[in-house]
């Protein structure tokens, strides 16, 4: 391993391997390049030469993007190997290639934690930037809540250090436009959280009961204490509630199993790695936020679509996220009581799904879930914020040399 970048093109023994992102929807997309960056240099150089040539070029974290944003035909900048996870000064700082899995065993041995997600070779830096929902956020916020400091790359070559106090809109932008927008992160500083002893549960019940505990999740999760996250994934043959903290009145429901234990938080976050996996092909998946819960006759629709291989994930919103103003960063979805998420192969499904509740939904959809097929996406990802994020994009990426579908 050198201490520069690396530039693996087509015929590079490592080639095929490199190029592909986490989705199998993307596995077709062939890059020019991959540059494998091991420091900030790097990243200034790979910028200079797409700007120079002309050629697209994107930031790759853990290539988990929904929407496959960080794969092109010219450029990636793959942050792999910039992966370092060290506690300063009580603070986080963590290189912008790191995967959550690393995160969290770098932060376990500090005894500290962030509330970030579930998947292990998800990007903290691509979920940073979108705004990061995990078992933690109803009690601590979302990962970009916690967030302190940046180094980024701008577009023109400037390395910029940003925090509250230093190039302050910069640092408000990062947090929760979504990936890719304004430079490239080289690391992040987060104030992490302590990394407790916490109740991991998992209530089963057979599909026949997915219309009561949806009916009732729907009132008790989002308002629960802050320490309850409950996730809910219902697919055709059962309804399964999992999540951190006292399951409280959702073990009332009556579930079929029940599988309540006391472990460390890093042990939890990795007995759900790989719940509900609907195998290795490409999926489809289509989200909104939801505001009110959905009325009978929505559920009764919702549910009767369901068949094997198709699968819905209802998210908790609400505690923690829902206290800091819609205005405050980037992340404006302050007022959200739970996001339905509509997952499998057969897109034609998902298409129907999403459609049958879309007009009960907020109309938000969140900027880590990216959608091709919103007709106002902007809006839906930014809400109110949406002006203020065109003013820095204009401002930090004139030339618009990152840029992607759907982008600022
Ligand atoms: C299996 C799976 C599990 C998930 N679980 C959760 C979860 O529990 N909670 C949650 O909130 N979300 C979750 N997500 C969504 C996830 O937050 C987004 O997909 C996120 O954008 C992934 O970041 P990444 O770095 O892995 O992806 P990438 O595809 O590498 O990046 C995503 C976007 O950010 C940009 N980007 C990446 N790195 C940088 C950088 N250093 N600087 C600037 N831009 C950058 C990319 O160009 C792209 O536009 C999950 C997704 C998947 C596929």
């Amino acid at each position: 391993m050198t201490d520069s970048g690396e530039v693996v093109a087509p015929g590079h023994p490592d080639y095929e391997r490199l190029r592909l992102p986490a989705l199998p929807n993307y596995h077709h997309i062939r890059p020019r390049a991959i540059v494998r960056c091991f420091n900030t240099d790097d990243v200034t150089q790979a910028l200079a030469h797409a700007r120079e040539s002309g050629t697209h070029i994107t930031p790759r974290g853990g290539g988990h993007c929904f929407a496959g944003r960080s794969s092109t035909n010219g450029i990636v900048i793959d942050l792999t190997p910039m992966n370092d996870v060290s506690v300063q000064d009580g603070m986080a700082v963590i290189g912008a290639g790191a995967r959550l899995a690393e995160v969290y065993a770098g932060l376990d041995r500090h005894g500290l934690t962030l509330p970030a997600g579930c998947g292990p070779a998800v990007g903290i830096a691509g979920l940073t930037l979108g705004g990061g929902l995990g078992l933690l956020g109803r009690r601590h916020g979302l990962t970009s809540d916690r967030l302190r400091a940046a180094q980024v790359v701008l577009p023109d070559g400037a390395v910029v250090d940003c925090a509250a106090d230093r190039e302050p809109g910069l640092f408000w932008a990062l947090r929760g436009a979504g990936g890719g927008q304004f430079g490239v992160v080289t690391k992040l500083v987060f104030d992490p959280v302590p990394a407790e002893r916490t109740t991991r549960f998992v209530l089963t019940w057979p599909g026949t009961g997915a219309r009561d505990v949806l009916r009732a999740w729907q009132e008790i999760a989002p308002d629960a204490p802050d320490e309850l996250s409950a996730n809910l994934k219902i697919d055709a043959q059962r309804v399964i509630v999992f999540g951190a903290g006292e399951p409280g009145d959702l073990v009332d429901l009556a579930p079929a199993t029940s599988d309540i234990s006391t472990m460390p938080y890093h042990e939890l976050k990795q007995s759900f790695d790989d719940l509900g996996d609907l195998g290795p092909g490409p999926v489809t998946s289509r989200s909104e936020f939801f505001r009110r819960s959905l009325p009978d006759q929505a559920v009764t629709t919702l549910l009767a679509g369901l068949a094997p291989g198709r699968e819905l994930n209802f998210t908790p919103m609400g505690g923690a996220y829902n206290r800091v103003p819609a205005t405050a960063t980037a992340f404006a979805h302050r007022a959200e009581r739970f996001m339905i998420e509509h997952v499998s192969a057969d897109a034609d499904w998902v298409h129907r799904s999403w459609a049958g509740v879309h007009h009960h939904a907020s109309g938000r959809v969140y900027p880590n879930f990216p959608d091709p097929h919103l007709d106002d996406p902007l809006t839906a990802y930014h809400g109110e914020n949406l002006a203020r994020l065109k003013d820095f994009k204009a401002h930090y990426d004139p030339t618009r040399l990152l840029n992607f579908p759907q982008s600022l």
